[in-house]
């Protein structure tokens, strides 16, 4: 199928080709598993995953032993919400996150609410946003663990991250963010975000390869990670916290994406500023009246711009654009399972259903983007 212009970039960018050529060594000659010992073979494997934890550690400015390769994004929530659920449930069972989260934390929540876990969903703005004040007041002594997104994957929203983790600090409760639509797009440094306990991202949200991600664990001032339970129990690799035989070339696909996007940071937040201004202008002389912005202008990633086009169905605008276009109405929702980010921030169902996510990578030809005025 040849896709004209590829705007789902919120939901998996393309592989970038230096990435892709350094995965291949290791899925051919460099096959070794670096849990082995001795041989050429493992000890390449294990430099390899070494060097990948290095480029993590150095894009979110963390120390190596903080960074833990996961499967993605969703195993990486799933560890830190039924990880400290379980690990710290003796001393309270209340969690604290809000109501526009990925599906990958908020259906833990109901999960664990399932389990006889306290969660309080906390309301967003107008655009996707938690008022800091609100987690601080909901914070109660059997608050465990508090969840909220760096930036939305519908909205490009940033949640104020400094804020709320200076208050989770404060008040010495684990805060978790959700990176994944932020990682390898702004400045991270971990820092200067004393208060985050745990941080959430993904490759394939970045150039990089589909199933693998990385979990960020706070360590303290002698080095020990913070204690959870691990969701994958086996042979220990990790430092125990996520067992199982490491996907090499996943793993080193990840750190190379990670490399180019630190190395680019500046310029590709830049380019996506522009595409996006370029869409929006774009849409607004072919549009006028019948569109509005749902995504606020300010405060937000560059690259994720979510659009109402009145009295026209989302699925049939982009069932018709699909030749040309490939677009979403959000993260994986249907017309029959309307966005909930979306409902959260107050639009009708209605309105929902006339929504349309165009997202974006640095790497799109700016002229490509003509063909919006032939829609
Ligand atoms: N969190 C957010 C904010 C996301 O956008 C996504 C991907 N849609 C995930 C988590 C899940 O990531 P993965 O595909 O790596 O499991």
């Amino acid at each position: 199928m040849i896709i004209i212009l590829y705007l789902d970039n919120s939901a998996t960018t393309p592989i970038l080709p230096e990435v892709r050529d350094k995965m291949v060594i290791y899925l051919n000659e460099e096959f070794g598993n670096p849990s082995g010992k001795y041989y050429d073979l493992a000890i390449t494997a294990k430099k390899a995953i070494e060097d990948a934890r290095f480029n993590l550690a150095s894009l979110t400015r963390a120390k190596q032993q903080e960074i833990i390769f996961t499967s993605g994004a969703t195993e990486s929530n799933n560890t830190v919400l039924k990880g400290v659920a379980d690990y710290y449930s003796n001393q309270g069972k209340h969690i604290v996150t809000s109501k526009a989260e990925h599906p990958s934390v908020i259906d833990v929540c109901k999960f664990l609410e399932n389990k006889g876990y306290e969660v309080t969903y906390l309301d967003v703005d107008c655009f996707g946003r938690v008022n800091p004040e609100d987690v601080k007041q909901a914070i109660s002594k059997n608050t465990i663990l508090i969840s909220i997104s760096w930036g939305n994957n519908e909205l490009g929203s940033l949640n104020d991250i400094k804020t709320i983790s200076n208050y989770c600090l404060e008040k010495g409760v684990k805060f978790h963010t959700d990176a994944t639509q932020v990682a390898g797009k702004i400045d991270i440094n971990l820092d200067e975000y004393r208060g985050i306990s745990f941080l959430s991202c993904s490759a394939h949200k970045m150039h990089g390869p589909k199933g693998v991600g990385a979990l960020f664990v706070r360590s303290d001032e002698y080095g020990n990670l913070l204690q959870f339970t691990p969701l994958l129990h086996g042979g220990g690799q990790e430092n125990e916290l996520r067992s199982g035989t490491y996907s090499v070339h996943n793993i080193v696909g990840f750190g190379e994406a990670a490399r180019i996007a630190l190395e680019n940071l500046q310029t590709n937040f830049t380019r996506l500023t522009e595409l996006e201004e370029k869409t929006k202008k774009l849409l607004k002389n072919k549009f006028n009246q019948r569109i509005v912005f749902n995504s606020d202008n300010y405060n937000k990633i560059p690259g994720i711009l979510n659009v109402r086009f009145k009295g026209v169905n989302n699925q049939i605008l982009l069932k018709k654009l699909a030749p040309v276009i490939a677009a979403s109405s959000g993260s994986a929702c249907s017309s029959t399972n309307p966005s909930h980010v979306l409902q959260a921030i107050g639009l009708s169902l209605k309105e929902v259903r006339e929504s349309v996510r165009f997202s974006f990578s640095p790497y799109i030809d700016i002229e490509d983007l003509d063909i919006l005025k032939e829609l």
